[in-house]
């Protein structure tokens, strides 16, 4: 198979335009660089948790004992340099409080190889909050939405634990789906079905991002399950599935429900998904979910962590390491396979970890063997407590994804969610983001170490190691903003804060390299 670039665009064979570059792909695996729609690579939390884990960030000073998280080395550099090694070319950073934008945008900038995104956060705010509870209407939450992703350059919109984070101000330590947040009066559900609604009519391609209430209890299904209802017929994105998966059966008061929830995906044709997967090892979890991130502290492995409250949506860091001989991490593990193994259709199932929250991203050749190997899943599954298998469907799941599936999954589907009509393919306009993998049993070490690389047409990695470094754009939506809502923000900011709405603005010039972001157009 021969593959022709052009000006960093794959061409047609057949135009007999000049390519610059032709790429010979003969005995190799060919597909569209990956795109990650959902990986923790930057901003102010990654950094808390990189502030409190010295010990598993020393890129330059290899460890006796590498432990999951120290193979991610934790610097830009490291980020970029294996996600590219792997053939990925797309990383979306996915939870960016917009006062926070500036910072996250910088540290992408210095991410080498791969483009990448944010996601912005709103829904806990009180600015949103407000517009509800004063009843200002959907449009003035719409042209707030506008405003946000032009202000901090974001990609989409995500909600976490939509009310649960505010009304844990208020000292109040759970929170489902149609509980009412104290003094504004609103649910979660109407957060949601608002701020879905928004992002919609707002035309950004990427629909509402959303972390559900209730992360990591037993008995969570239900408030998943909830959420899929209430997407009705428009689009809608649930991250991070498997930590909603759990039942409250068994020994242990702790079961999958995958079985319960993939259904439900299956027939929400609106609703997408990712998995969050999780592996075992050390990792640290790093969430804007203050509410569920305080509950867990005592869970902290090693005993260590970091709450933050205040603005908006704060931060929480635990440190957790997943055990095989855990119960409950057996589970988890097992509801996260299960979700990819029972929902149908590879176009609205995603590939994460939820990095590094269930695994750091390293963690993927693995895991895309896992899913194209039932033996492989059955050795690893004879490592585990039998009486956690037992509470979930694993062992009976025969279904082996195929590389083709794999491709779906991590490419086109990724670049269909995101509105990026020029990746995820290889077709005439694609743009020449291409990993070439050597095919062999060994389906993790296929994919650990691409055998070639190109972003925009040019060569970046051979035979698994970075050969050439150069950097990205970062792709932001690029929606109509109204003038009446620019006033508005500026009167809000000096009345509230006494300072300019513009403190979170990311300016053209905030990186100094030419072209440093690339617009993606939003639906008028
Ligand atoms: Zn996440």
């Amino acid at each position: 198979m021969l593959i022709r670039i052009r000006n960093a665009q794959i061409v047609a064979p057949q135009t007999g335009a000049q390519a610059d570059e032709t790429v010979d792909a003969s005995g190799l695996v060919a597909m569209a660089g990956g795109i990650d729609i959902h990986s923790h690579i930057a901003g102010a939390n990654v950094n808390t948790a990189r502030l409190m884990l010295p010990e598993h960030h020393r890129a330059h000073v290899r460890r006796p004992v590498e432990t999951p998280l120290s193979q991610v080395g934790w610097t830009t550099f490291e980020t970029g340099r294996l996600y590219a090694e792997m053939g990925f070319t797309t990383v979306v950073e996915p939870a960016v409080a917009p006062h926070h934008a500036l910072h996250a945008h910088l540290e992408l900038a210095d991410t080498p190889i791969i483009d990448k995104a944010i996601l912005a956060i709103l829904g806990n705010d009180d600015f949103v909050l407000d517009l509800m509870r004063s009843g200002d209407g959907p449009n003035a939450i719409r042209d707030h939405v506008a405003w946000i992703l032009e202000t901090t350059r974001a990609l989409g919109i995500k909600v976490v634990n939509a009310g649960g984070v505010a009304a844990f101000k208020d000292n109040i330590r759970s929170f489902s789906f149609d509980e009412v947040v104290p003094y504004y009066g609103v649910t979660s559900r109407a957060i949601v079905k608002a701020l879905q609604k928004a992002v919609h009519e707002v035309g950004v391609p990427h629909p509402l991002h959303v972390h559900c209430n209730n992360l990591g209890l037993p008995g969570n299904f239900e408030t998943a399950l909830m959420t899929i209802v209430a997407a009705e017929d428009l689009p809608l994105h649930l991250a991070h599935l498997q930590f909603y998966g759990y039942g409250k059966e068994g020994p242990q008061s702790f079961s999958s429900t995958a079985p319960q929830l993939a259904e439900a995906v299956n027939a929400a044709k609106t609703v997408t998904i990712d998995v969050g997967q999780v592996m075992f090892g050390q990792t640290v979890t790093i969430s804007s979910d203050v509410l569920r991130q305080f509950s867990a502290r005592g869970q902290a492995r090693p005993k260590k962590y970091a709450i933050i409250d205040g603005d908006s949506n704060g931060a929480g860091i635990v440190p957790y390491e997943y055990r095989a001989g855990s119960f409950h991490n057996a589970v988890q593990f097992a509801v996260g396979l299960e979700l990819f193994l029972l929902i149908d259709d590879p176009w609205r199932v995603f590939f994460t970890t939820d990095h590094p929250n269930g695994a750091p991203f390293t963690a993927y050749p693995e895991i895309f063997a896992l899913l194209m190997d039932k033996d492989r899943r059955a050795q690893w599954a004879s490592r585990l407590p039998a009486e956690a298998l037992a509470v979930t469907t694993l062992p009976s799941l025969t279904r082996e994804y195929t590389l083709s599936e794999i491709a779906t999954m991590t490419r086109a589907a990724p670049a269909k969610l995101l509105g990026l009509a020029d990746r995820g393919h290889l077709g005439a306009g694609a743009r020449a983001d291409i990993a070439l993998y050597r095919p062999g049993k060994d389906i993790a070490q296929m994919f650990r170490a691409a055998a070639r690389v190109y972003k925009d047409g040019e060569l970046v990695v051979r035979d698994g190691e970075v050969t050439r470094l150069r950097f990205g754009r970062a792709l932001h939506a690029t929606p109509v903003v109204e003038a009446a809502m620019r006033r508005r923000m500026t009167e809000y900011y000096d009345a509230r804060y006494g300072l300019p709405s513009d403190l979170m603005r990311v300016p053209d010039g905030a990186i100094g390299r030419a072209e440093p972001f690339e617009a993606v157009a939003c639906a008028s």
